[in-house]
């Protein structure tokens, strides 16, 4: 991820800081000193510091539970809004989703035991301000507990969607999961607004008002296209141009298609790339009509096999900002077009 430091690696799993960190500990340092001299920066830090060990513990609380499942974990990321262990996917067993997410919380609340029993034991008297075992169990109960809000995809929310994916089908839990996250996230914003002491609520929500809309897109992907191959959305009626064809004939081959671009191949039958309709209705309205279709070829997209799931090649062209692929058959041949827009139709 951009702008992370690597911080180690625990039990096989990167550790990656966000470049602010250091920027925050500094800000509650320099806080901390004005108000109360050295020992009161010192203290600031070091509190600051404990919550972020604690978010860490957290997340490899996730991390080692799903790897249980045979689940690979890329790395753990601690962002300024909290931390996030990325795994290659979610498990899709409602049971086993309900039990990762609720390790990470079930760290924070071990701890916090933890520190009760020693707080317990010791039987001094308590000085709430000044005891570092207070508030490392004052920190573990409120990330615990906050992180338990049935806000998908915090969570909360994810054991939400499990209890509910148990009753009903996966996409139907995700979507409920989804608008009740929502919803909290709108609560999060009116509180942070009302509240300028909770001005991190307002970030935090934004993260889960637009997390539940791409978890929920991931999911609904995987359902309609799932089991589907590149071959099944291909365009594979394409007009036969050549690169030397003029716009003029170009224009009455390909006739008022509604495609959004049509392949462009050489002398010896091989792609050469693709003009887009767009271009050549463009170019035939300036009068161009006498051009080569060579000086419009576009090139700027990827070769996909005919065999890859059709979920990967949307994945793939969205997160490239791409709109179109040619997709080729088992000889490397060329098969056909695929545009986004034809995969993105069956999601509706
Ligand atoms: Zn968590």
């Amino acid at each position: 991820m951009r702008n992370t430091i690597k911080f180690g690696s625990y039990f096989g799993i990167p550790v990656r800081i966000h470049f602010t960190f250091p920027l925050i500990l500094v800000a509650f340092g320099v806080e901390g000193g004005l108000r109360g001299g050295w020992l009161e920066a010192v203290w600031a830090i070091l509190l600051v510091l404990t919550v972020f060990v604690c978010v860490v513990l957290h997340e490899f609380g996730h991390s080692l539970q799903v790897r249980r499942y045979g689940i690979e974990v890329r790395d753990i990321v601690l962002l300024p809004i909290g931390g996030m262990a990325r795994a290659e996917k979610i498990p899709e067993d409602p049971r086993q989703e309900i039990i990762v997410a609720i390790s990470g919380p079930l760290v924070n609340f071990v701890i916090a035991l933890f520190c009760g029993l020693v707080i317990w034991v010791r039987r001094s008297p308590l000085d709430i301000n000044g005891d570092f075992l207070f508030h490392l169990l004052a920190i573990n109960m409120v990330l615990g507990t906050f992180n338990l809000i049935p806000a998908f995809p915090m969570d909360g929310g994810r054991i939400l969607r499990g209890l509910m994916a148990m009753r009903m089908p996966y996409l139907d839990a995700t979507r409920y999961a989804k608008n009740i996250g929502q919803i909290i996230a709108i609560l999060f914003v009116l509180i942070g607004f009302v509240n300028t002491q909770f001005i991190m609520l307002p970030l935090i929500a934004v993260f889960i008002f637009f997390g539940a809309i791409a978890e929920e897109r991931t999911v609904r992907l995987k359902e309609r296209l799932g089991g589907k191959r590149a071959e099944d959305f291909v365009c594979q009626h394409l007009p036969m141009l050549t690169a030397d064809e003029t716009l003029e004939n170009a224009s009455v081959i390909v006739g008022d298609s509604r495609l959004f671009a049509f392949p462009v191949f050489d002398a010896h039958g091989n792609l050469m790339g693709v003009v887009e309709t767009r271009e050549l209705k463009d170019a035939l309205v300036k009068g161009r009509t006498a051009d080569s279709l060579r000086a419009y070829v576009k090139t700027g997209f990827p070769l996909i096999a005919s065999d890859t799931p059709a979920s990967q090649v949307y994945h793939f062209l969205r997160s490239h900002k791409l709109r179109l692929a040619a997709i080729t058959r088992q000889d490397n041949g060329f098969l056909g077009l695929i545009t986004i827009d034809d995969l993105a139709d069956r999601l509706r």
